[in-house]
């Protein structure tokens, strides 16, 4: 995780709407040269100063169509801003407001560990291993995986790019995300015992040559904090207590939690469904809890709350508040580009085929990926 210097001690004293007038003063003087990008687990006085709010690969396909602003502000997440900066014209520049707004998914992956497993791999799997990474990844295995002829994935098109790494090769390392992994290739009708698990603090993931051979999806042991709080004892908990609640999950929660789940499916498949689901219905989210309030203030005529009991938070998403917002803005208009995220060209022009693989995947197949599991 990178360090967040801490911001001058004067700012704590702004109220919020303080913080509100001289942000939108910043827009106004910027105006098109700046672009605020916001991701749906913001908390809300973040998003009302976004220009654009989606999920990982809407708010990606966003970026890339800034070719006139001079500088993205992404209210997201490090992989994300690296996302942006990759699919951008090198003149447009992206910043995060708060260095330390990580992802404890994407750093469960590192490079040096996938060269290793790609060398394990390499040795012990007759066949071609295609490595497909799930967007929640650092900049350089994107790379990795855009140089060894795999591609990436959201958690939208995750059964299209792993039907087209099958159609290339005879088995995929998906990583960092085993949940979204295993049960996207479940619901495509890979078994189970198709699957390993590969840790990557293991000796060779803690798999034998021959269990690495027979996998048809070697899943990375990596998972998201928060949709890891869900679990198979809430849904039963709700099925008793309110039979006519329908449960509704993300795919980065366990197996277990989809198996019991009525639909499941990405951030905007979520946000669709309760969007079009007829009044007065009951709804068990399992997805950020921020997202979840916001889907419960916006629709009062539908009953929707959380799956758990406990608040299901990111963290680092939180990190980037309206404080941190102003002060990159601040930064900006004093002539300082502060916490600019910039990848290499090197990992740049690989990470870009990663990517393009995937957007060519959507664009050819704009099908939803949300899968029921009635
Ligand atoms: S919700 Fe999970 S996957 Fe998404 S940014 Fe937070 S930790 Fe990472």
């Amino acid at each position: 995780m990178l360090f967040q210097p801490p911001i001058a001690a004067s700012y704590s004293t702004l109220s919020i709407d303080e913080i509100g007038v001289q942000i939108r003063k910043h827009k106004q003087n910027l105006g098109e040269r700046l672009v605020i990008l916001g991701h749906h687990y913001q908390q809300d006085d973040v998003l009302a100063f976004a220009d654009f709010t989606g999920d990982s690969l809407k708010l990606s396909q966003i970026a890339a169509r800034q070719r006139s602003a001079e500088f993205v502000v992404f209210c997201g997440v490090h992989f994300m801003a690296e996302s942006a900066d990759i699919l951008t014209d090198d003149s447009v520049r992206v910043i995060l407001p708060d260095l330390s707004a990580g992802c404890s998914m994407a750093d469960m992956a590192a490079l040096d560990q996938l060269e290793d497993a790609w060398a394990f791999l390499s040795e012990s799997s007759e066949g071609t291993v295609i490595p497909i990474t799930y967007v929640n990844s650092a900049a350089s295995i994107k790379a990795f995986c855009g140089e060894h002829g795999g591609a990436c994935c959201t958690s939208s098109n995750a059964a299209m790019v792993l039907q087209w790494a099958f159609d290339q090769g005879d088995k995929v390392i998906f990583l960092p995300d085993q949940h979204l992994g295993r049960n996207t290739a479940y619901a495509m009708g890979h078994p189970l015992d198709a699957m390993v698990v590969f840790d990557p603090k293991e000796p060779n993931g803690g798999l034998t040559a021959s269990q690495a051979n027979d996998a048809k999806v070697i899943l990375w042991k990596g998972h998201c904090s928060v949709h890891q709080l869900f679990n198979a004892a809430q849904c039963d908990t709700i099925r008793e207590q309110d039979p006519d609640r329908k449960i509704l999950v993300h795919p980065e929660c366990n197996w277990d939690v989809v198996q019991k789940a009525d639909l499941t499916g990405s951030t905007e498949f979520i946000i669709n469904t309760i969007q079009d689901a007829p009044k007065h219905s009951k709804w068990a989210i399992g997805t950020e809890v921020h997202l979840v309030n916001r889907l419960a203030k916006t629709h009062t005529d539908k009953d929707v709350q959380s799956l758990a009991t406990i608040q299901c938070l990111c963290t680092t998403m939180y990190r980037i508040s309206p404080t941190q917002l102003l002060w990159s803005l601040d930064e900006l208009a004093s002539g300082n580009v502060a916490n600019q995220i910039s990848v290499t060209p090197d990992v740049k022009r690989w990470a870009v085929v990663a990517l393009e693989r995937m957007l060519d995947n959507v664009a050819a197949a704009p099908v939803a990926s949300a899968q029921s599991v009635d």
